[in-house]
């Protein structure tokens, strides 16, 4: 190697550890909203593109697809149509119910608590067979939460539940069996422990300092500006402070809102605005990565009405690592990427 050489190897290097040092937190985050602590490691200097997908993914066979034609079997729920009046999107009973309408009771296995498997199982099917959430027209993502809102507003009648979970699950690894696309609903008759865990915390942020504590952190999201991703005017989408994995998104209404069953034809276009968009750039940026993607509610049938310190949110969780020993052990995440490197990636991607 000549002298030249060398000392370009050896500029290189520098740059490589000086790269290599700004880019090195080893920290805990909190969610001050939920008191949930994260870990924060980007020693490994790993860089956006590093979180790409590269696993082709696969589309089954369109004529064994039970997602077809939702709307002509008995299970059908609600058909929405678009202004052709053609449907767009079914909510169905799953055939395969995590639980059922058995009765609720508790009961005693020995030393084991026990309690039935009450509730509703529920799949919201979208037309296309091949076309993907960030793909999809704007005003079938509106019908699809308009779907969304109107199977959680009618399952609330159920005096037996407490708890009714939406999510989409998008690629098998993040669980989804079909590739068909669709939604999931879970109702059931218990409140998790980690969601009790989640709205005392925000109770007891709302006392403490007189304020929704998801209204605190948009207000100080927009005063840095750094993790902000996209916004329109009624939401926000943020890559949080204390993300638990990389390139962990979250969309919140701008203005204090608890309910998300309240939201008006406005609020509807504008989320499903920030939905398409925060999904379109998780696309681009990772290269159609899996995710789960939650909404992220008030439980119901319950004294505590919420309305002062709850402020509902989106929650989408690229499936960009696996949960190993020390997650399951902890509960604590380990997140790899600055998420300020992380919105800055997905707000370039276009
Ligand atoms: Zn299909
Ligand atoms: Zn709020």
């Amino acid at each position: 190697m000549g002298r030249r050489n060398a000392a370009l190897q050896r500029s290189v290097t520098v740059i490589d550890e000086l790269m290599e040092e700004q880019y090195s937190i080893v920290e805990f985050r909190e969610r001050p909203e939920w008191e949930e602590w994260f870990l924060l490691s980007t020693a490994r200097g790993k860089r956006p593109h590093d979180f790409a997908a590269t696993a082709e993914r696969p589309v089954s066979d369109i004529t064994k697809c039970p997602f077809e034609e939702p709307r002509n079997e008995q299970n059908s729920l609600l058909v929405l149509r678009d202004a052709q009046g053609e449907w767009q999107v079914a909510a169905i009973r799953n055939i395969y119910p995590a639980v059922n309408d058995q009765p609720f009771v508790k009961s005693q296995n020995g030393i084991y608590p026990v309690m039935a498997g009450t509730g509703n199982h529920e799949v919201v099917v979208l037309r296309d067979h091949t076309t993907k959430l960030a793909d999809l027209a704007p005003e079938n993502i509106q019908l699809l939460f308009q779907a969304l809102i109107a199977r959680h507003t009618s399952l609330q009648e159920n005096s037996a539940l407490r708890f009714i979970s939406l999510f989409e699950n998008y690629g098998a690894r993040a669980g989804a069996s079909l590739t068909h696309p669709h939604c999931q609903i879970i109702a059931i008759p218990i409140v998790p422990d980690h969601i009790r865990h989640r709205l005392n915390a925000m109770r007891q942020y709302f006392m403490a300092h007189q304020e929704c504590s998801i209204c605190a952190i948009i207000r100080a999201e927009q005063e840095t500006k750094t993790r902000i991703v996209a916004e329109n005017d009624r939401f926000i989408v943020l890559c949080p402070f204390a993300s638990r994995i990389p390139f962990e998104l979250i969309i919140y209404p701008k203005h204090h809102t608890p309910h998300f069953t309240a939201s008006m034809a406005e609020d509807i276009a504008a989320v499903a605005d920030m939905v398409k968009t925060a999904l379109h750039k998780l696309d681009v940026a990772l290269n159609d990565p899996d995710y789960n993607m939650l909404i992220n509610l008030l439980p119901i049938h319950t004294d505590d009405e919420g309305s002062d310190y709850f402020h509902w949110s989106i929650s989408i969780l690229p499936k960009t690592a696996i949960w190993a020993g020390f997650e399951l052990e902890t509960d604590i995440d380990i997140n790899t990427i600055n998420p300020d490197d992380a919105a800055t990636a997905l707000r370039a991607a276009q």
